[in-house]
């Protein structure tokens, strides 16, 4: 993982606890086929960059073998393409896709620091610090069964 993906991803998890907000996944998916390309894989945590381990994980998950090696990105990750696509980038196993593919996009890939493709008709959706202190959103809404509880104690006081 690199050094800045790392860090975003340490401050949007941090940010998250102490603002009590979960990131959204806002929008929807207009089937421009796009993730399913230049893709790379996790295995363990890790962005797979050893083909002798892809090699491997075929032999465990056969599932993977529609999966090819296209090449590597600037940092040295693998970057796979997937025999099941269409020419028109859509999926020729939609029912049966892997769940890689179902969860995509996941908010994991939020908090590990990296971002949706442009492309992608979905985007995070998430709480700044900048929105709380400017009041634009409260910090987190107290819970109803809270509010409730408040309630009864001041009616109950005004007795
Ligand atoms: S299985 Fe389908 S959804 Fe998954 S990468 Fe291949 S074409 Fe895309
Ligand atoms: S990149 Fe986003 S919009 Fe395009 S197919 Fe994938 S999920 Fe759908």
């Amino acid at each position: 993982m690199d050094t800045l993906r790392f860090f975003t991803g340490m401050f949007r998890s941090l940010r998250t606890f102490i603002l009590r907000r979960e990131v959204e996944i806002v929008g929807q998916c207009h089937m421009c086929g796009k993730c399913c390309q230049d893709i790379v894989i996790q295995d363990q945590g890790n962005w797979l960059t050893s083909k002798r381990k892809f090699k491997k994980i075929c032999e465990q998950e056969p599932e993977y073998e529609r999966f090819r090696i296209l090449g590597r990105d600037g940092k040295g990750h693998l970057l796979f393409g997937c025999k099941l696509q269409n020419e028109d980038g859509t999926c020729s196993c939609h029912e049966d896709r892997l769940s890689l593919c179902r969860n995509y996009p996941s908010k994991s890939i939020y908090y590990q620091g990296a971002w949706i493709e442009p492309e992608c008709g979905y985007r995070f959706k998430s709480i700044k610090f900048r929105d709380v202190f400017t009041r634009k959103k409260p910090l987190r809404a107290p819970r109803f069964s809270k509010v409730l509880d408040q309630e009864i104690e001041q009616a109950e006081k005004k007795r």
